[in-house]
């Protein structure tokens, strides 16, 4: 038996995830200072951590030799507080909401059952299923990536056992509209997970449908609007029955000290919260007037940006080179070989951003 043997079959298939590239990564590959580099390949918050969080994690250094609370109770207090939710219907989870996607399909999958996932979408959700032993069923999002609710609703099968539903999606940027996703949940014996990590920057949550269907999930996170993604911090807002059923199973302390203060403290910071919205929502529209490609209309903190002719491999290598680290959506499934994901900057640097589209424009 060869040692790759050991490991379950399940996992052959998977593809290696394709993250974010990093300031130091990009520094030492082309020989920039990192200082000078522009990272928005990865959709954080571009103004930083709140400073109430900031404090809150200085001022918890010197405790952190105590386990934390075993359910982060003041977290879930905190999230309660902020979504007007019981915590009854809360999990905070750790690492980030892809600690809580692992949580539930190590909950609810077991091999063979079915997974519906719209593409292009955000990668993890595959990941997640398939090391427990899901089957993917793929369907292509329709015409400029809106969602085909019928396709949706035909791939369902007896062994469907959970829809994915990013809104507003990653990388593209767009909302589900509540007709459709309504018709999902009343059509499906399984669960719907809609993944709302952006939805602080959005004009539609779903959140409150989760007191009218029993097989809704909500995935949230405080690495995108509330500028936490260092501290791996998620939560999930999910009928009553299936907390109760996800709590035997959390990994018990799984979220540290300093991410459940930061967490508690950048919730309590609203301001902080509606100057991360105003930056996104305008620099969006910035970025949509003056990029001088497609660009899609979004939801979310970053815009899509369909470079064809072009390749996008090409595009991002001629951004990289000017300190400019935007995502190529090669490694997302469905996405072709033309589409850059960029998060929306700080105003000086959307006008770098556009520049450099300027540039690449002007030699075609
Ligand atoms: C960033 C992101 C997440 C993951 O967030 P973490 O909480 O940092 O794990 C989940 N879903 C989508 C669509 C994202 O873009």
């Amino acid at each position: 038996m060869s040692r790759h043997e050991l490991v379950k079959p399940e996992i052959a298939g998977i593809a290696e995830y394709v993250p974010g590239r990093s300031i130091g990564e990009i520094a030492r590959n082309y020989g920039l200072d990192p200082a000078s580099i522009i990272k928005l390949g990865s959709n954080e918050n571009v103004l930083g951590p709140s400073s109430r969080a900031i404090e809150a994690i200085m001022a918890c250094a010197g405790k952190v030799n105590l386990y934390p609370s075993a359910d982060a109770s003041e977290l879930v207090e905190a999230i309660s507080v902020y979504t007007g939710f019981p915590v009854e219907n809360i999990c905070a989870a750790g690492p980030g909401m892809d600690g809580l996607l692992d949580n539930l399909m190590r909950l609810l999958i077991s091999p063979g059952d079915e997974i519906i996932l719209p593409i292009p979408t955000f990668s993890y959700y595959e990941v997640a299923a398939r090391a427990n032993g899901a089957v993917p069923v793929h369907v292509d999002l329709g015409e400029d990536f809106v969602l085909d609710v019928d396709a949706v609703i035909n791939a369902e099968s007896p062994g469907t056992k959970v829809i994915f539903l990013c809104s507003p999606n990653n990388p593209t940027g767009k909302q589900v509209n509540e007709g459709d996703l309504r018709r999902i949940l009343e059509n499906t014996r399984g669960l719907v997970f809609v993944d709302e990590a952006y939805v602080e920057f959005s004009d539609h949550n779903y959140a409150s449908l989760v007191n009218e269907y029993d097989n809704l999930i909500i995935g949230r996170t405080l690495s995108k609007a509330f500028g936490l993604a260092g501290m791996r911090l998620g939560y999930g807002i999910m009928p009553a029955w299936l907390r109760q059923q996800y709590m035997k199973i959390a990994t018990p302390f799984n979220i540290s000290v300093p991410s459940v203060v930061a967490g508690v403290a950048a919730l309590s910071d609203s301001g902080h919260l509606q100057e991360s919205i105003l930056c996104a929502r305008e620099g969006r529209d910035f970025l949509m007037e003056n990029i001088p490609f497609k660009v899609y209309e979004s939801q979310a903190n970053f815009v899509l940006v369909d470079v064809a002719p072009l390749n996008s491999g090409d595009v991002s290598e001629v951004l990289l080179k000017k300190g400019i680290i935007v995502r190529d959506c090669r490694s997302f499934k469905g996405a072709g070989d033309s589409l850059i994901r960029v998060t929306v900057g700080t105003s000086a640097q959307n006008e770098k951003v556009v520049e450099a589209f300027e540039e690449v424009s002007a030699q075609v």
